[in-house]
């Protein structure tokens, strides 16, 4: 279950939705504490949710820290006995001694490279600082529970090959999930267009330049025939409460949500869901099936264990594949 409590993010990305909507008149707020507890109420009584057996992801393409009452949620959340997750770049810390992280089962910290170079490249944040809010974010989580995975998702680029070893020794030394995976055409139209043959020529030329593109075709290719999109087992939410196609979907697509949550039943929103015309082409393209099987390891070298070894050969063979990709 994702809920976006603000649709705000600080960021750059430019391979990301998030920037480019902003540019657009879109609604565009932060949730109100007491209406998050009106939305968990009717989660709940239409039996979508529920302690037992549903975590809550307080994020999908906004900034959760971002949001002033950021504290309030993580209390809520551990009232109501929900284990939560959250993700952030960091790039802002919300008061931390205010927040409660007792259930808070793990936290990812998004990083687009490990240098100021790689960051002002896509996030367009201090390196510094937010190397320091993580640091922040890890006493104070630690101080909650000592069992919260911290994940590092570590974006893999071009041109941020050569800063993996380093990013991975830190996250070592600190005790942090590594998580590297190939950045992705983050735009939902874009990454069908890339599979159909259709991307725009300035835009391939760009992530042919930034991004690693040789497997995408190859792991579509081997999407199983009857592929149930993970997304169609998964409800996210936006800041008003407006169920969404899928968290991929973005803001400004026609078919970016399906209806107010409180105005919706769970079979409603299931069978509504399974008519989405968006849903096709994704499924078809085997773009849904890349989306939610991109890796670093398995994708660059499966058989090779050693991040450093697989940057040397990333290094080595990186243009060729790209440019015949
Ligand atoms: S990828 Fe994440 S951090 Fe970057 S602009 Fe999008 S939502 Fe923000
Ligand atoms: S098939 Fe694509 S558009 Fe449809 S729910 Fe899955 S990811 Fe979203």
């Amino acid at each position: 279950m994702c809920i976006d409590i603000t649709g705000h993010c600080n960021a750059q990305c430019h391979w990301c939705p998030n920037p480019i909507e902003r540019k657009m008149d879109l609604p565009r707020g932060f949730m109100e504490p007491a209406f998050f507890e009106n939305v968990l109420d009717r989660l709940e009584a239409i039996k979508a949710i529920s302690p037992e057996k549903t975590y809550i992801a307080l994020f999908n393409w906004g900034e959760p820290a971002l949001h002033k009452k950021f504290p309030e949620f993580t209390k809520i959340l551990t009232n109501r006995n929900y284990n939560w997750t959250f993700s952030t770049n960091a790039s802002v810390l919300p008061a931390l001694d205010g927040c409660n992280f007792s259930r808070l089962h793990y936290v990812i910290f998004s990083m687009p490279g490990f240098s100021q170079e790689s960051y002002e490249r896509i996030h367009g944040f201090d390196f510094k600082k937010v190397m320091n809010n993580i640091d922040e974010y890890r006493k104070e989580i630690k101080r909650h529970s000592s069992l919260t995975e911290i994940r590092i998702s570590y974006h893999v680029y071009q041109f941020n090959l050569d800063e993996l070893p380093e990013a991975q020794q830190w996250a070592k030394q600190n005790g942090f999930f590594f998580n590297p995976h190939f950045a992705q055409l983050g735009v939902f139209d874009w990454g069908i267009d890339f599979l159909k043959g259709t991307l725009s020529p300035d835009i391939l030329a760009k992530a042919s330049e930034e991004l690693f593109l040789f497997y995408v075709k190859p792991l579509a290719a081997t999407c199983p025939e009857n592929y149930e999109c993970p997304q169609f087992s998964i409800l996210t939410l936006d800041e008003f409460g407006n169920v969404l196609t899928c968290c991929g979907v973005p803001r400004s697509h026609p078919q970016y949500k399906l209806g107010s949550v409180f105005e919706m039943s769970l079979d409603d929103i299931e069978s509504k869901r399974k008519q989405q015309e968006v849903c096709i082409d994704c499924l078809k393209t085997g773009a849904a099936y890349c989306g939610h099987n991109v890796q670093f390891f398995k994708q660059a070298f499966p058989k090779e264990k050693s991040i450093t070894t697989i940057v040397k050969k990333l290094r080595k063979s990186r243009f060729v594949k790209n440019i015949f990709s």
